[in-house]
């Protein structure tokens, strides 16, 4: 090839065409440096070059770089994530290659490779029939075509001993597996996990891991040295030099969602890749996904199960504290009954938790005399009360006295009001804006910093810590918390949707859900299913080992299908009704929906594009699809743009990613306004 097409990774649709140098030799897929701008850039081959340029306007390829080029399947791959998504090509390319000093070594001389563990490795685990089913027909996936495998077992089944085993088997070919994890929290266990299996550490991927650790770590799987890779979302967009194995973990896990920037469903592409890849893939949950149970129970997945939780464990009993029989006094959320379960079992040496999913200390600041509340002045959304400062002043855990909790006097003169959408900030104010009034503000509504306040009245010797995003200082401070409780060095851990996942915690017992109706309100057609997922999966930490579970749901709404089927245990009923309401409503997995949010900062502007999107599909030839439309979005103003959205549903077989785009181009909106398109929305903020 004399002049070829370079995708860079950049928010271009397309790539850009360079003159390749006499003595140069590239094919397709190869990484290369080319001038870009007055700097330049890596870059990938995409093709031959097609566009006519003057030979002194066209500038030439820098370098090769001695990298595996990216594979056919992979690039097939990237080019049909921008297309379904309706991402620029480019963009996705960065997710591959998001680096760029790809030839810089370590200033250390490379470290002799780690030694291995010792062979405690061997001492497998004994499986049970159940598990050993499992085993068997997931192995049979290994090196064969595409296939996608839901392994379906409830909270405690082995299901991760299960998938070990497979991981085993791709790994006895000398080939690479990705194991996707929905929350960085989880990877802690996970990795001690497996390194006591396979007697070595795999390549770690997330956005939190230092970009000199993130070169290594890419360097090592594009060249194929990373056999196995654990990571956040991203990970799935690296190019793996032969991949044969990729696992979802916690596959029904709303984080797998990207929403900012390049908008995807990690879930959804991993499976995407498997069919360019020809490889099979196996989703993990106990509380699958609507959308992957359908499909299980459809025939188009194939469907392996583990319908009791390992060595006789039992599943926890679930106790609904109906909050309308048992009120709580002011000021105080947690009532007689759960104080009483959390003591008890605290007393007995065993470790509780506490779920709110709400960080700070109150979600409302009120004033007294005047009612005047607090508003983000960017975003429609109420300031958030804090106590403590900043983002670095958690409940750090050092030492043994660090676990207690501070007293809270101590912690009173740090208090601020954050936004939790654009994290805006300010002093706590003490004179209201709207009256004058002086110390006349009542926090209103518990945040998890509040329960955790809360328990200090009644457990004042507990051993307490908290767990949020805001509240630890990164990384290490969670792998502290964690490490604690599994070491049993903390009785109660309070936090938020981070503590609900995938942990395996042996002395846990008593599980209280502050606030069951939390996630209920609000228009979101997910929202039972997800409070089911995210409520359940919770219960699941509790009771793991030889001490018997109790989960304590505290709800206004006990009659509701989602609190009767936690209550009961009876998943499938609960799943058949819904998705049974998704069929009625004509909604996914029997439709495809796809979003437009226009957004920016000049309300009129932003309005008149959203309705004109709206007018100018009428037009549109394809008939099978509706569009809803233009309405305000829940969150009317965030970071200062307005914002609109409308909602396109269409018939699966309808093609709503090219329909989409067609829309967009239709409409040229003013400068000030973005249109973005959010393909298979989950969330409708
Ligand atoms: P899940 O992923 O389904 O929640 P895990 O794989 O975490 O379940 O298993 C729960 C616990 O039971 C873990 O501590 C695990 O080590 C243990 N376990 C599961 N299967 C076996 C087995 N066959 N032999 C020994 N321990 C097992
Ligand atoms: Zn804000």
């Amino acid at each position: 090839m004399k002049q070829v097409e370079i995708l860079l990774p950049a928010a271009a649709p397309h790539g850009f065409d360079y003159r390749v140098p006499e003595n140069m030799i590239l094919t397709a897929g190869d990484i290369v440096t080319v001038p870009f701008g007055h700097s330049e850039s890596l870059g990938v081959v995409w093709g031959a070059g097609k566009v006519d340029i003057p030979p002194g306007k066209i500038k030439s390829v820098r370098k090769r770089h001695e990298f595996p080029p990216l594979s056919p399947a992979m690039r097939q791959f990237i080019d049909w994530v921008a297309w379904y998504n309706c991402a620029p090509k480019g963009a996705v390319l960065k997710m591959a290659l998001p680096i760029s000093d790809i030839d810089k070594e370590p200033r250390k001389k490379k470290e002799a490779p780690p030694e291995k563990l010792p062979a405690r490795h061997f001492n497998l685990a004994e499986l049970s029939d159940a598990q050993k089913k499992a085993t068997v027909i997931l192995e049979d996936k290994i090196g064969k075509e595409f296939s996608v495998t839901l392994l379906d077992g409830v909270t405690g089944s082995g299901k991760t001993e299960v998938y070990f085993d497979a991981i085993a088997k791709a790994l006895a070919n000398e080939s690479q597996i990705l194991v996707l994890l929905p929350e960085i929290a989880l990877s802690v266990q996970w990795l001690e996990r497996f390194e006591r299996r396979f007697g070595f550490t795999p390549a770690v991927w997330h956005s939190e891991i230092t970009p000199v650790k993130k070169r290594e770590a890419w360097k090592a799987i594009a060249r194929g040295e990373a056999k196995v890779v654990v990571g956040a979302r991203s990970a799935l967009f690296l190019p793996y030099r032969n991949l044969a194995l990729m696992i979802v973990d916690e596959e029904h896990d709303q984080s797998y969602k990207q929403e900012d920037g390049t908008i995807y469903h990690a879930r959804d592409m991993t499976v995407a890749r498997g069919m360019f890849e020809k490889l099979p893939i196996i989703l993990v949950s106990a509380t699958p996904s609507l959308e992957s149970y359908h499909n299980a129970k459809t025939g188009k997945y194939a469907e392996v199960s583990l319908p009791a939780r390992h060595g006789g464990a039992v599943m926890p009993d679930v106790e609904m504290i109906d909050m309308r029989q048992s009120p709580v006094s002011a000021n105080t959320f947690i009532s007689p009954i759960l104080r009483t379960a959390l003591a008890e079992t605290i007393a007995q040496g065993h470790q509780a938790m506490l779920f709110l999913n709400r960080r700070g200390y109150a979600p409302l600041m009120l004033c007294r005399r005047c009612a005047h509340r607090f508003e983000c002045p960017q975003c429609s959304s109420w300031m958030v009360m804090h106590k403590k400062r900043g983002q670095n002043s958690g409940l750090r855990i050092q030492e043994e006295k660090d676990l207690f909790s501070p007293k809270p006097e101590s912690r009173i003169p740090n208090s601020y009001l954050a936004c939790h959408y654009c994290n805006y900030r300010m002093p706590e104010p003490r004179i209201c804006p709207a009256c004058g009034a002086k110390d006349q503000f009542a926090a209103c509504g518990p945040g998890v910093e509040r329960v955790s306040e809360e328990v200090a009245t009644f457990l004042p010797k507990a051993r307490v810590a908290v767990m949020a995003s805001d509240s630890m200082d990164g990384i290490k401070d969670m792998k502290n918390i964690i490490s604690s409780m599994a070491e049993r060095r903390i009785d109660l851990l309070i936090g938020t949707q981070m503590i609900a996942k995938g942990h395996h915690f042996a002395g846990l017992s008593v599980v209280g859900v502050v606030d069951a109706d939390l996630g209920l309100s609000g228009g979101d057609p997910r929202a039972a299913e997800r409070t089911y997922q995210l409520l359940h999966q919770l219960s699941g930490r509790a009771g793991r080992e030889q001490v018997k579970g109790t989960v304590y749901l505290q709800s206004f709404m006990p009659e509701h299908p989602v609190m009767q089927a936690l209550l009961s245990g009876d998943r499938e009923t609960f799943l058949q009704a819904e998705l049974q309401a998704r069929r009625n409503a004509d909604m996914p997995p029997f439709s495809r929906l796809a979003s437009i949010i226009v957004e920016g900062a000049t309300e009129a502007d932003v309005i008149k594009t959203a309705k004109t999107l709206a007018s100018s599909s009428i037009h549109h030839p394809a008939s099978n699809i509706s569009l809803l439309g233009p309405s305000p979005a829940p969150i009317y103003r965030l970071r200062g743009k307005y914002r609109y959205r409308l909602l396109a549903r269409a018939g699966r077989s309808v093609n709503l990613p090219d329909f989409m785009r067609a829309l967009i181009d239709m409409v040229k909106p003013p400068k000030s306004v973005r249109m973005k398109i959010d393909i298979d929305p989950v969330r409708f903020l």
